[in-house]
């Protein structure tokens, strides 16, 4: 049996629209912003310098899956709320990760794109759900998934009704703890090579190094990815989580201005 989401099933590629961009039509849309929503003033900051610097959507996490209990969970559904203060006020559409079935109503009613993040890779009554839930997805490869189970996982998703789905490729766990993980680069020809699906990277959380992003925001876009994701912050050396990965406005801006203009937006 050909898969939903093999290129047996659909040879052509598959181009998922949120709102007026587009991933997947040859375009590279960037997608960026805090790691977590911290407070009105650190979003609208984010989202100022990102709508002016050509990036396409905004993140933002409201729901975090933190590997300690103890550690900042999130604002929750006033997350959200600011999400969409944002999109108001800047136009972007708003991407963030839904973590629990139960809670997907919920936030589809704020976000454009939803998030599953890779801890969640394989749960398999999320991504069941999620392909009755109205909205496009973005489907994050697990810590120590191989491309198959990464494919399996989206198609889920697809089995469920849901034909708009986005791959990210986040890094995997390896051996060096010189990067918080591996960039699994090739993964990005190899999933387009199996998969119609558009396929982005996230360099941030797979090297958890600000000063990698912007070279390998360069090779994702040499390799062929359909769009990159990346966290920024007003003050990362104070932000509530993933700080030590997340660009300042200023080497966001400078990120930008290095990708070639015509091909960031369709
Ligand atoms: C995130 O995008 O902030 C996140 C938690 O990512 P991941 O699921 O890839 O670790
Ligand atoms: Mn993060």
């Amino acid at each position: 049996m050909n898969l939903l989401v093999s290129r047996e099933c659909q040879a052509e590629d598959s181009i998922v629209r949120v709102g007026e961009i587009a991933f997947g039509d040859g375009s590279f849309p960037v997608i960026a912003g805090p790691c977590s929503v911290e407070s009105e003033e650190q979003l609208m900051a984010c989202a100022e310098v990102i709508a002016e610097s050509g990036g396409a959507l905004l993140r933002g996490g409201a729901f975090k899956p933190r590997t300690s209990p103890y550690e900042f969970q999130g604002l929750g559904e006033e997350g959200l709320r600011l999400l969409v203060l944002a999109r108001e006020r800047f136009g972007l559409g708003v991407v963030t990760e839904v973590m629990a079935e139960s809670e997907i109503a919920m936030v589809a009613s704020y976000a454009d794109l939803l998030q599953v993040g890779a801890r969640n890779m394989q749960n398999y009554p999320l991504l069941r759900a999620l392909g009755k839930c109205g909205k496009p997805v973005l489907l994050k490869r697990g810590l120590s998934a191989t491309l198959k189970e990464w494919m399996m996982a989206a198609e889920y998703i697809l089995a469920n009704g849901n034909p708009d789905v986005i791959l990210c490729e986040r890094g995997i766990r390896s051996f060096d703890s010189h990067t918080r993980n591996v960039l699994d680069i090739a993964s990005v020809p190899a999933m387009q090579e199996m998969t119609h699906l558009p396929v982005v990277v996230d360099p941030s959380h797979a090297t958890g190094r600000r000063s990698l992003i912007a070279p390998l925001a360069k090779a994702s876009l040499a390799v062929g990815a359909d769009g990159l994701l990346v966290e920024c912050h007003p003050n990362p050396d104070k932000a509530w989580s993933d700080g030590a990965q997340s660009l300042d406005l200023n080497q966001f801006r400078d990120m930008m201005a290095m990708l070639p203009s015509r091909i960031l937006k369709s």
